[in-house]
């Protein structure tokens, strides 16, 4: 059943993108549909609306795409990867000449797309938190929010406002926040891109991405775009992620409660500087957030005093692992400067799990004691 608008975010997440009828003898729910061709009729041949080949036709890549559609309230095209999706959208969107703005602390890769591989385009990069350039002349502005690793966050509807007064469109990375936190089209966003490989699915088992328009005619460029290049996720991941939905809610509400609790634990530790989570009093993201997201991620960012600290810390976790991405299950956390970002040597991501909130605050107090007497 297609949920009515006004179900709970918990609701929707167990009914995204569901088949509409339960058919008696059916299974309860769809399995992964495995095709490179299908059937044709011998004498008619192609038809429009029937699935021909598995680059372009995947009922398993729908039934995901009608469930993120919903959940961020617009037209939905899978990818293979977060950032297909996202090469997707700059190269769909720019051509040689144009200008196009990029957050300057968000995630790394885009930035290094942008100005490797876009011959001719303009880059102009912003601070999340601002100020921004001017925009008269742009084509496109990408917002990430909140951003990757720093957790600053930017006003999605006033920074719309202007970039559309300018005649420029508006692509948000709705990665860290899901679009359980956040609905960006309509804070008037035209595109929504997001890995699906983090929090949205949140196992830390598959790598798949996404792109969201308000408009047909967008949509249909990167659906287009998708079938040429082929950047197509497989029909499994696809079911597995599609799985991975139905917890959202749940995931979501404890990753921002043991945040909350994490964050507090971290701002009272004397050799713990710049914690950043966009759900606490003072952090200065928080009214911006407060006002914009609906629901706060998991993921804390702060600073030990060096390298030496955050590895004792690591190795003194029992409950915190060390791996890069965020938004799983299982706590996790990463030392940023060691991919190359242009952060201090201690400054630590770490994203909650789903651990229990009292486990992960005594585990956390543990490892910084540990850390601070060697
Ligand atoms: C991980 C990530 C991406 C890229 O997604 P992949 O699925 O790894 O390709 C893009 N944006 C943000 C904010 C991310 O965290």
């Amino acid at each position: 059943m297609m949920p009515a608008p006004d179900y709970g975010d918990g609701t929707r997440s167990v009914h995204a993108g569901l088949p509409p009828a339960a058919r008696p003898g059916q299974p309860f729910l769809p399995g992964p549909v495995f095709a490179a061709p299908y059937h044709l009729d011998p004498v008619a041949g192609p038809q429009p609306g029937v699935d021909g080949y598995g680059r372009t036709d995947n009922v398993t890549w729908r039934a995901l795409e009608a469930a993120i559609g919903e959940l961020e309230g617009g037209e939905c095209v899978l990818f293979s990867s977060g950032m297909a999706a996202m090469s997707a959208v700059l190269l769909t969107q720019l051509r040689p000449g144009d200008t196009v703005v990029l957050p300057s602390d968000g995630y790394f890769l885009a930035r290094a797309f942008a100005q490797d591989s876009l011959p001719g385009v303009e880059v102009l990069l912003a601070p999340t938190a601002g100020p921004y350039p001017s925009l008269e002349g742009v084509r496109l502005v990408l917002l990430e929010t909140p951003a990757n690793p720093g957790l600053d966050v930017c006003d999605i509807a006033s920074l719309a406002d202007r970039a559309h007064e300018a005649g420029a469109l508006v692509a948000v990375d709705n990665t860290t926040a899901t679009p359980l936190g956040q609905r960006p089209l309509e804070l008037g966003a035209d595109l929504v891109v997001g890995s699906a490989s983090k929090a949205l699915t949140g196992h830390s088992d598959l790598i798949m991405g996404y792109a969201c328009a308000a408009s047909s005619d967008l949509l249909a460029r990167l659906r287009t775009w998708r079938a040429r290049t082929g950047g197509v996720p497989g029909p499994f991941e696809a079911w597995l992620a599609h799985r991975s939905l139905g917890t959202l809610d749940l995931r979501l509400a404890r990753q921002s409660q043991n945040a909350a609790a994490v964050a507090e634990l971290l701002a009272g530790r004397p050799e713990v500087s710049s914690v950043r989570w966009p759900g606490r009093a003072g952090d200065p993201g928080y009214e911006v957030a407060r006002r914009q997201m609906r629901r706060i991620p998991g993921v804390v960012t702060f600073t030990l005093p060096s390298k030496a600290h955050v590895d004792a810390f690591l190795t003194a976790s029992r409950l915190i692992a060390a791996a890069t991405s965020f938004g799983g299950l299982h706590s996790s956390a990463d030392r940023r400067a060691q991919w190359g970002d242009d952060a201090p040597e201690g400054l630590v991501r770490l994203s909650c799990g789903v651990e229990d909130t009292d486990d992960l605050v005594a585990d956390i107090t543990a490892a910084l004691d540990a850390a601070a007497t060697p």
